[in-house]
């Protein structure tokens, strides 16, 4: 680290990008507080998990694959550099991975921001199970991501615009970021909160509001008919409650 920069890498891109630690920080309560929106069983997707997971850690040296440091979104903090350990129940590598970057930043959060208090259930005579309830409110989870992604979204951004909330405007030139767009959309979609897809043909200007992922493919594959390329932009709002 130098400069307040680091080296991060995120699963979902090839390259490496230098990035300030600052920049690291919004960029992890951005992720956060798009989480705690989404509907309940989207947010147990592994790729939901990952990308939360791609933000509350980096891994500093292409030497050692596996040694990453946690990250805390709060304030910067950074643990030292470490590799999972977990108890012997966690059977994957991706569990005991998870379980690591959880247990290391719940003791930092509960420490140093006092944001939880936190008490163990006994599903089973050796599965303890852990439950968080928020200081703030009273919210109770038995995720630690869940907690995090609360306290953030209830209590920690006090003015969302801030924070960059709404993603910005992507553009799509090529089928395959066509269907990645999709993918990454698709699954957070519900009918109690939606957000608008507002799209852009770059060559011939038609412009078009959807509700749906999928709709957005559709007029850029409609685009490539009629314009003989694909060139869209689209731009993604937060999710907005729809009363039903
Ligand atoms: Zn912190
Ligand atoms: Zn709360
Ligand atoms: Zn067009």
């Amino acid at each position: 680290m130098s400069n307040g920069f680091v080296l991060k890498r995120f699963s979902w891109k090839e390259e490496p990008e230098k990035i300030s630690v600052q920049h690291l920080q919004k960029q992890a309560l951005r992720e956060l507080y798009l989480y705690y929106e989404l509907p309940e069983e989207v947010k147990e997707y592994p790729s939901m998990v990952d990308r939360i997971m791609d933000v509350l850690t980096f891994f500093p040296d292409d030497n050692q694959p596996f040694w990453f440091k946690v990250f805390c979104p709060l304030c910067g903090w950074m643990s030292r550099l470490m590799t999972v350990s977990a108890p012997d129940f966690i059977t994957s590598m991706r569990g005991q991975y998870i379980n690591t970057v959880c247990r290391i930043l719940g003791i930092h959060l509960k420490r140093k921001h006092k944001i939880y208090t936190s008490y163990t259930r006994w599903l089973a005579p050796h599965v303890p199970m852990t439950f968080f309830k928020c200081k703030e409110c009273g919210y109770e989870t038995n995720s630690l991501i869940e907690m995090l992604s609360h306290y953030v979204h209830e209590h920690h951004i006090k003015n969302p615009e801030k924070i960059d909330v709404t993603p910005r405007d992507t553009r799509i030139t090529d089928i395959e970021q066509l269907y990645n767009f999709v993918r990454r959309y698709e699954p957070t979609e519900s009918l109690t909160a939606q957000r608008i897809y507002s799209v852009k043909c770059n060559v011939c200007g038609e412009a078009k509001d959807f509700r749906a992922a999928c709709s957005v493919a559709d007029f850029g594959n409609n685009h490539i008919r009629k314009c003989g390329k694909l060139d869209i932009s689209v731009l993604v709002t937060r999710k907005i409650k729809v009363e039903t």
